[in-house]
């Protein structure tokens, strides 16, 4: 039988397996930030109604520029954007790999700062760019000085910031982004899948975008609005950004039927975003009694918790190196000091196993002694934290 291996792929591609987080029949499945809520009956029934309307016109191409979608999403965001300054594709993970090959690409390179979204490097890899790892301070701190020092010193063509950060669950600081932005020498991408679950005095990057051509912030329909099932993703930049990307995207990537149930969904966001504040509150509970039970959990501004599964032990907290702020990047031996002050702290993978033993699905991203738990339904809630409370 052939084999991967036996084919001419990419050396780079080479003994690497998909992405995925596993995609098991849990009852209770908190591993990819889903928004737990099915969709409200009425939601349901305008999709199927502009859904209908768009089969007897499917021999035809959709509307390529899907510029109806991307009104709506303008008037979604605010802040003044319009049409356009919105892209949409099939969901944010595609736009941003549409920014990758218009922006980087082999040759060039792109810079995010770990732990975030691991989807950034592997799109990356996926367009021949080579990726650059960069780092954070304890308690996964990303100050000014420090984030700008990495960006100054390895110039990267294309800057991933994930506010709120997935897997840590906070929101970037403001100083930060803003000092990142003025060191960096190409594209700034600000990842903002979970904006609408941050806490309050939390500021979106949209508010940055007037005089900055460089900036883009993406943004999804997959969680706050519950249509990840859907796939819709989409950025607001200027309109030359706009223009760039529709250099790289395929013809008609966006189907009839995805813009059509996209546009019905946005028509009900205020039905679909009821769930928000729900959600928040669960999130809160969870971070609540994480704590009472002694855990180190991160602050959250989103639909999800990390917290070290070790109640008790504090595997960060020493101060982070004085060299950073004063504008030295932390050496290769520092960041894995830092990640190694975690992993005696406790085996992630057996109480993640121990959790599934018990119906409740989480998220093991990689970080020793750390899960990632999301926040949904009440009943979900409970259930997670009663198996916390029975674990050995
Ligand atoms: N960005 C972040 C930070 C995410 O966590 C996710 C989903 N896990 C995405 C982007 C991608 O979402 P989608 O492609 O569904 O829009």
């Amino acid at each position: 039988m052939t084999t991967l291996g036996d084919l001419p792929v990419r050396d780079e591609l080479r003994g690497r397996s998909p992405y995925g987080a596993p995609q098991l029949d849990v009852p209770v499945r908190l591993n990819t930030n889903e928004n737990s809520h099915p969709l409200p009956d009425e939601v349901v029934e305008a999709i199927a109604t502009a859904v209908r309307a768009e089969l007897a016109g499917l021999n035809r191409y959709p509307d390529r520029d899907a510029v109806a979608l991307r009104a709506d999403l303008a008037a979604y965001l605010g802040h003044g954007l319009s049409v356009a300054n919105v892209w949409a594709a099939n969901g944010s993970n595609e736009v941003q790999q549409q920014l990758l090959q218009a922006f980087a690409g082999p040759g060039r390179t792109a810079l995010g700062f770990v732990p975030a979204y691991s989807m950034h490097p592997l799109l990356a890899l996926g367009v021949g760019t080579t990726w650059l790892p960069g780092v954070r301070g304890d308690d996964f701190d990303l100050t000014p000085g420090h984030a700008a020092a990495q960006v100054r010193e390895r110039r990267p063509d294309v800057v991933f910031v994930c506010s709120p950060n997935n897997p840590t669950g906070t929101a970037l600081r403001p100083d930060t982004l803003t000092a990142i932005l003025d060191a960096a020498p190409g594209m700034v991408v600000v990842d903002e899948a979970y904006a609408e679950f941050a806490r309050p005095g939390t500021s979106s990057a949209l508010a940055l975008l007037p005089g900055r051509p460089r900036l883009v912030v993406t943004r999804t329909m997959s969680k706050a609005f519950g249509f990840a099932g859907g796939r819709l993703g989409y950025l607001a930049a200027d309109p030359a950004v706009v223009d760039a990307v529709q250099l790289v995207r395929l013809p008609y990537h966006l189907s009839a039927l995805t813009q059509a149930a996209a546009r019905a969904a946005l028509a009900h966001r205020d039905a679909l975003l009821a769930g928000v504040d729900s959600i928040k509150a669960e999130r809160d509970r969870i971070v609540v009694a994480l704590r009472e039970r002694g855990h180190m959990v991160a602050d959250s501004d989103a639909n999800f918790v990390l917290f070290h599964v070790a109640p008790g032990r504090h595997a960060v907290g020493r101060a982070a190196p004085a060299a950073d702020d004063a504008g030295h990047v932390v050496s290769p031996a520092d960041a894995a000091a830092l990640t190694a002050s975690a992993t005696d702290a406790g085996d992630q993978a057996a109480v993640w196993r121990a959790l599934l033993d018990r119906g409740v699905l989480v998220r093991d991203v990689g970080l020793p002694g750390w899960l990632r738990v999301t926040a949904g339904t009440a009943a979900e809630t409970d259930a997670f934290l009663t198996a916390i409370e029975e674990l050995p």
